[in-house]
Formats: structure tokens, sequence, C-alpha cells
């Protein structure tokens, strides 16, 4: 049984670490940028991975080239936000529930030791998206596992962590359903950021701006916050999640240090909140 205190969101001395995962590069700039971008503002580190390189994310360029340009892009970007970069481990369309891959997964956890792990929806339009969710999901499960795969090896640790999903791109799932965020992060202090942070994935943007008109890249990712703030309720420009089940992530199912860290930043609905208390 839970206890009632959890409304309040127990962030009794969480690691002040977190970990992005997602499939492609641009992809947490797109969904989780603003977020991270607060929580390193309160004094977090903050990694990022990207789980596969971008290597299809060109009509003009080889895998290879293309690839090289991606993880440039990719790295100056953590640069500028002052993140952690992780290399990616596969080629786009290649993500999948496998072992390699998940114990390259496991590696960034353990090496990031968070207490949050923010990843993709577990249902999005895109099965490299929805692989990628799954890989952290039970990397960030496994963190405390010993003898989970793991390449290359890290030690296991043993504190609470929690997992929350970011919306999919659209806000739908494959079948076309629209999904609730139930948790807002306001990112309007970190928007210019995130725009330049996006900005560095220039090989996107060309390509974007080219065949969808001047600024289409930068002004998408902005309109996502916008509809995120409208849903909110109560913020201009926001980032949405969702928090994952907690069970055998966190001894302390009460457990929700994002929105412990976040503090006035955050806005959650009354059915979240009474998913909490139950
Ligand atoms: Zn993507």
């Amino acid at each position: 049984m839970k206890k009632a205190k959890s409304a309040s969101g127990n962030t009794a001395g969480p690691r002040k670490s977190v970990i992005a995962v997602a499939a492609h590069p641009d992809d947490i700039e797109f969904a989780m940028a603003g977020t991270l971008l607060a929580l390193r503002d309160r004094g977090w580190e903050v990694h990022y991975m990207n789980v596969a390189n971008g290597n299809c994310g060109s009509v003009n360029l080889g895998s290879k080239a293309i690839a090289g340009k991606r993880l440039a892009e990719a790295k100056a970007s953590c640069k500028l936000a002052g993140f952690v970069h992780y290399p990616p481990l596969v080629n786009d369309l290649e993500i999948a529930h496998v072992t390699p891959q998940l114990a390259g997964v496991v590696s960034a956890i353990r090496a990031a030791r968070p207490s949050i792990v923010l990843t993709q929806s577990p249902a999005d339009y895109m099965e490299d998206h929805q692989n990628a969710s799954r890989l952290a999901v039970t990397a960030a499960f496994c963190h405390g596992v010993p003898n989970a795969p793991c390449k290359p090896a890290r030690k296991a640790f043993f504190e609470n962590v929690a997992v929350y999903h970011a919306m999919p791109h659209g806000l739908r799932d494959m079948l076309g359903k629209q999904l609730h965020a139930g948790m807002w992060v306001d990112v309007e202090k970190h928007a210019d950021m995130k725009k330049k942070m996006l900005a560095c994935h220039a090989s996107q943007k060309k390509w974007l701006d080219a065949t969808q008109g001047m600024d289409s890249y930068l002004q998408t990712m902005i309109d996502l916050c916008a509809a995120m703030g409208k849903l909110s309720g109560k913020f201009r420009l926001a980032e949405g999640w969702r928090r994952h089940n907690p069970l055998g992530f966190a001894t302390d199912l009460d457990f929700d240090p994002l929105r412990g860290a976040l503090g006035s930043l955050v806005h959650v609905d009354r059915k979240y909140a009474k998913w909490l208390e139950e």
C-alpha cells in the first residue's frame, strides 16, 4: 500500500544525476532538452544517449558520412548544454530489444548512476522510438541486477531509479490515439537554448527547412512545446511526462524525483496525483 505523503513528491536525497535515452540524434532536443536544462540549472549532472547513429537521416549522403556528421552534431549540442555524450550503438531502423544493445544501455546507465531516466514513449509512431524506450526501461531495471548483461562491464548500483516517458511524436500512439501526459514541465525559460541545441543538428535542419519551409525544423519543436503548454492548462511552453510504474525500480513506490527536483516548474493533473495517493 502506498502512503498519502506521495502527493508532495518524495525526494529524500536522490542522486543528482539524470540520463536521457532516445533513439536518434535530435529526439532528445525535441522532447526532453528543456527538462534536462532545468535539472542542469539545479546542479544535476546530465547524461545524453542516442541508441542509433542517425545513418538514415539523409537523401544525399551515404550511411557512413551522415552518421559521422550526426555524431558531431549531437556532440556539439551536448557541449553547448554541458551534457555528457554517450556513443550510439547501432544504425537507424536496427534498434531492438536484444542482448548486445541492452548490454550497451545498461553500461551507460551504470556509468551515469542516475536517479532519473528519461526516455521516449512506449507507444509511438516509430518502432525505433518504441524499442529505444523498451531498452531504456529494461536497462534502468537492471541498474541493481549484478548478473544482467553490461558491456563495457560496470558495477551495479543499489539506489532508487525513476523512469519517465516523454510524449510521442505528434502526441499520438501508433494507432493515432491521443495520449495524455499528466505531468508537465515548464520549459519557457529554456526554449532559446533548446532551439540552439536543436539547431546544432544542421543536417536535419537544412533538409526539413528546404522541403518544408524556412525554420520549420525549429518551429516544429516550439509548436510541440506550445501544444504541451496548452494541454497543461498552466504553462506557455512545456514538455509532457508520464512516470513509469516504480515496481522493481525503486524500493520506495512514492519515489518521484523529477517532481521533487523541479518544484514549481512541474504541474500535475488530478488524475496523476490521485494515482500517487491511491
Ligand atoms: Zn527519432
